[in-house]
């Protein structure tokens, strides 16, 4: 019978081999790739990704508040300006295009 004699000793580096996984929410098939198989083990991960990158990105930036824009009138062409802040009267606000305007003049 044959035996290794080093066979204890033997540590066999896992082999990692891209696999592909179908996402639960787009039903599309992404990649699991080796490198992340690998990561997935070193973190202590038990269960593979259920859904694609896309999918997770996707959720966790539904997480986050969505940017909240307020609509003004550009006091410069008049049109409409989307703004970030709240816009107060005492400001002139810009739409983007007069806005890169100025901010080019002022150079
Ligand atoms: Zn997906
Ligand atoms: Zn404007």
């Amino acid at each position: 019978m044959f035996q290794d004699e080093n066979n204890d000793a033997v540590v066999v580096e896992k082999e990692y081999v891209d696999e592909t996984l179908v996402c639960k929410d787009c039903g599309q098939e992404f990649v699991f790739t080796a490198g992340e198989q690998r990561f997935y083990d070193e973190k202590g991960f038990l269960n593979k990704p259920k859904a694609c990158k896309a999918c997770r990105d996707a959720k966790k930036n539904a997480g986050k508040a969505p940017r909240e824009y307020f609509t003004a009138v550009c006091a410069d062409c008049g049109g409409e300006a989307k703004i970030t802040f709240q816009p107060s009267s005492d400001r002139p606000v810009y739409c983007s295009a007069c806005f890169e305007k100025r901010k080019k003049a002022q150079d």
